[in-house]
């Protein structure tokens, strides 16, 4: 089912899919398949410095894609519970996984999501259990995106991860200044 706000991208024509290019505002999108993505990323996360890489270049690009949707959004005071749940339904729908939003302090930007990651789920059945949390590239992107919207400097810690073989990916998006006062991401 499109999202509400998918409908609307449509109808203002922010979404468009013609002539092999599918664009949200300036960005050009594609359909990638999850288990060739999630090959990337464990390949590239065993590499030194591969998952930072791999943090950063999704930091980059959520930080892209939002900045587009600030400038033609007006300026107006986001509530975070209602753009959290926007923007969540939206990376459901491009096939992310299923989020859900379980703590949430407004003024402080801190949140706690947990998401069915399809990249995790891929990665367990492709290779295995992992040693650590394999979502980095995610992570990044999403630290991005909603730093913009917050107008903060945010990170992700991912402190449970499918391909650990937690139920749920854990990630906890939080001000970069914030003292790391739970488990280790
Ligand atoms: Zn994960």
């Amino acid at each position: 089912m499109l999202s509400g706000f998918l409908k609307k991208a449509i109808f203002s024509r922010m979404f468009t899919a013609e002539k092999g290019q599918i664009k949200l505002l300036k960005s050009r999108y594609m359909l990638v398949h999850v288990p060739a993505m999630a090959k990337i990323i464990y390949d590239f996360s065993k590499i030194k410095g591969g998952r930072k890489k791999l943090y950063e270049t999704g930091f980059e690009s959520g930080k892209a894609v939002i900045s587009d949707f600030r400038k033609v959004l007006p300026p107006a005071k986001f509530l975070v519970n209602s753009m959290m749940n926007t923007m969540m339904g939206v990376q459901e729908m491009l096939g992310w996984g299923k989020f859900e939003l379980k703590k949430l302090k407004k003024k402080k930007h801190y949140m706690i999501v947990h998401w069915d990651s399809a990249i995790a789920i891929e990665m367990v059945k492709k290779f295995g259990r992992q040693k650590e949390a394999m979502c980095s590239w995610p992570c990044g992107v999403l630290a991005g995106a909603i730093g913009i919207l917050l107008d903060d400097e945010l990170r992700t810690r991912e402190t449970k991860c499918i391909a650990k073989g937690d139920e749920y990916c854990e990630l906890i998006i939080e001000r970069k200044t914030a003292k790391k006062s739970r488990k280790k991401g």
